[in-house]
């Protein structure tokens, strides 16, 4: 998929139901121009077009309890893909705060090694726990996936928590300096 004009791309990836779109909503607001996705199909790609400097690749949620294995294996294609993509800065991997990665997280884990593709984890549903428990968790999702702090960063779509932050840290990401 050659999209046009080329430009710097970053994806979106994890679990269905982790809370992507209404992450992405709060990220981009109104700014946003879906241009393109497969009629029809639930679990296409899809690219957004973001203030006319970048692209937002969409794709779908990971660790549906009724995927199949063809697509599973389709899923597991299109991530390649995504992440070969020779303008792909990065991937913005989101996580439920409240939950230990699943198996399905970590075959994203291996499969962003394996690219070794920048990541940055957005920890999602933030306003689900105390302040206190946000940073326990942090803390302990950081040791279990191996990322620095810079890379970690807690949102709330509810809330706004880290919206900010975490546009920076795209911003860094698209631009190749870490913000
Ligand atoms: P997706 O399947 O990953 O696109 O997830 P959605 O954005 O559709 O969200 C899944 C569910 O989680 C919905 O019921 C959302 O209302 C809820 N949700 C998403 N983000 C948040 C959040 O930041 N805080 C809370 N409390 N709920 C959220």
């Amino acid at each position: 998929m050659l999209l046009d004009p080329q430009l710097p791309e970053v994806a979106f990836v994890g679990r269905s139901n982790v809370g992507k779109s209404s992450l992405l909503n709060a990220l981009v607001g109104r700014r946003i121009a879906k241009i393109s996705g497969t009629p029809g199909k639930t679990r296409a790609l899809n690219v957004f077009l973001i203030d006319d400097s970048h692209y937002f690749l969409d794709l779908p949620g990971y660790g549906y309890a009724r995927a199949g294995k063809a697509q599973l294996i389709a899923f597991r294609a299109l991530v390649k893909y995504a992440l070969q993509r020779e303008r792909l800065r990065g991937v913005v991997w989101l996580l439920d705060i409240r939950h230990p990665p699943s198996s399905d997280d970590r075959a994203m884990q291996d499969a962003l090694a394996e690219g070794e593709t920048h990541v940055l984890a957005a920890l999602t549903k933030g306003d689900k726990l105390s302040t206190e428990q946000r940073r326990a968790r942090e803390r302990e999702l950081r040791g279990d996936l191996e990322l620095p702090e810079d890379q970690v960063v807690v949102t709330s779509a509810k809330t706004g928590e880290g919206i900010v932050d975490l546009k920076e840290a795209i911003a860094g990401l698209i631009s190749g300096v870490p913000q």
